[in-house]
């Protein structure tokens, strides 16, 4: 047991707690069996409070992978084996993750928590589409398997609950076959929101993966200028396997400190964000890349929250359904760069339908974007974008929250009784709990 300060990966806030890690499964039920409050706890890549608590059971050393079954593409693996480890036990074998985050660092299990969506959500869904089982642990201590037919209400509320209903130990998942480790991508510079999302809407159907990194710092005509980076898993080039399922490298330059406060302005990130707007000169462009550029380009770079400095940074997510929009989109983007609010580029993707209690996902946009938290006058702006989103139908995502109050939250989830509900009959003491879910009511 170790007491020492936690965050997330937006550095803020933190928390003293005492981390647990857990080393068998017996352990589990040996924590849960000594009392008090717990939260699991995953590689903490969420980026707010989601991962907080006084007291944490760190699942990083129960990472084994378990089983694996290429004639059913399944793998089964306890919940704190990295996306980076599945990966480089599944890509020489010919599969890849079915869905995956913007980063490889996080756990299985905070993937399922969180119910990740990747760049392929519009096609394929969230996570949760992909999964045939859970092994979990109670609040009682008892062991229990879900799936869709099993105990489908805890399944139902555990994708998506953020380590509420109890601890993951293994999962299941349906995995994707592919022929090589590269990706055919076509990456395609707009000159504005509208552009960009016209781009979305005639590619849609024939590019599984898309997603565009927008300069949220240009004004004017060219307010949402993108580059829209679309891709599919692309066929071998040669017929050797070795040359063709090759895993990525591992290693990155490293952020070493934290960089001071003031090196990030509206100057310096508008000159970076113009830069990276400009490198690509032709409006249409088509490469073959690996999927380690292609899915995880921040990985290449270890540390990089530390950029933002000391005081961290908050990641505002928030999707909007389709019909208002581009004017909802247009509007924040517009606040926020009257603001300065200094944000390198934002990510932009359109989601398709979504199930899940507390699914952030919705038929619509979905705009991610890094704001440095050089003050607190900064949380009061982002809950009035949220009053924003809300008007507009939309939500923010627990994966990326810290500052959402109880009553916007409420206003946001529609399913959150009935996760409430279940929550009470699988944990009715409330033993699991975190920073976040007292700050929303969910515990
Ligand atoms: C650069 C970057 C890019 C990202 N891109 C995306 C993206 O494209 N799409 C997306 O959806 N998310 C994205 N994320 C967010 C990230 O995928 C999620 O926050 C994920 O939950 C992090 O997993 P973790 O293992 O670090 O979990 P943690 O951050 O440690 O925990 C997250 C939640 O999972 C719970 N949890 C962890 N392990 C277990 C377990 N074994 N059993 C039960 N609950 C558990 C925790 O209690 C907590 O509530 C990104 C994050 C970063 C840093």
């Amino acid at each position: 047991m170790g007491h020492r300060l936690t965050s997330g990966w937006g550095l803020y806030p933190t928390v003293t707690a005492h981390v647990h890690t857990a080393r068998l499964p017996v352990h589990l039920k040996q924590l849960l069996a000594a009392g008090g409050t717990w939260l699991p706890q995953g590689n903490c890549r969420s980026y707010g409070d989601g991962c907080l608590a006084p007291q944490v059971v760190s699942m990083l050393a129960l990472n084994h992978l378990l089983d694996f079954d290429p004639s059913r593409g399944t793998v089964r693996a306890q919940a704190g084996i990295t996306l980076d480890d599945l990966l480089r036990f599944l890509v020489p074998r010919g599969w890849f993750l079915p869905v995956t985050p913007g980063t490889k660092f996080p756990t299985l299990g905070g993937c399922l928590a969180a119910d990740v969506h990747g760049k392929n959500h519009h096609l394929d869904g969230t996570l949760r589409n992909f999964v045939e089982q859970l092994d979990m642990v109670l609040a009682d201590g008892s062991e229990i398997s879900c799936s869709p037919q099993d105990h489908p209400d805890l399944f139902r509320a555990t994708l998506g609950g953020m380590g509420l209903t109890g601890i993951i130990y293994a999962a299941t998942l349906r995995l994707r076959r592919i022929e090589s480790a590269f990706i055919d991508m076509r990456s395609v510079r707009t000159g504005s929101l509208a552009e960009a999302v016209q781009v979305f809407s005639e590619t849609h159907a024939n590019y599984p993966y898309s997603v565009a990194w927008i300069d949220c710092l240009a004004r004017g005509r060219q307010l949402g200028r993108a580059i829209v980076m679309l891709g599919d898993h692309a066929a071998p080039a040669s017929d050797q396997p070795d040359r063709e399922l090759t895993v990525h490298r591992s290693g990155s330059v490293s952020v070493p400190f934290f960089l001071p406060g003031p090196t990030l302005n509206r100057w310096t990130v508008k000159a970076f964000n113009t830069l990276y707007y400009h490198r690509q000169w032709r409006r249409d462009v088509r490469t073959r890349v690996h999927y380690d550029p292609f899915f995880y380009p921040l990985d290449a770079i270890g540390n990089w929250n530390r950029i933002y400095g000391r005081k961290g940074f908050l990641q505002y997510q928030f999707v909007i359904p389709f019909n208002n929009g581009m004017e909802v989109m247009t509007d924040i983007l517009e606040r926020i760069a009257a603001r300065g609010a200094a944000s390198f580029l934002a990510v932009l993707k359109t989601m398709g339908p979504q199930d899940g209690l507390l699914a952030f996902p919705m038929p619509g946009y979905t705009l991610a974007l890094d704001i440095r938290r050089s003050d607190d006058s900064i949380i009061p702006f982002l809950r009035e974008l949220n009053e924003t989103v809300i008007a507009a139908g939309g939500r923010n995502y627990l994966a990326k929250d810290a500052i959402m109050p109880r009553d916007q939250f409420e206003r946001m989830y529609p399913g959150l009784e009935e996760f409430r509900r279940i929550k009470r009959t699988v944990d009715p003491e409330g033993r699991f709990k975190s920073t976040q879910s007292a700050r929303l009511g969910l515990s």
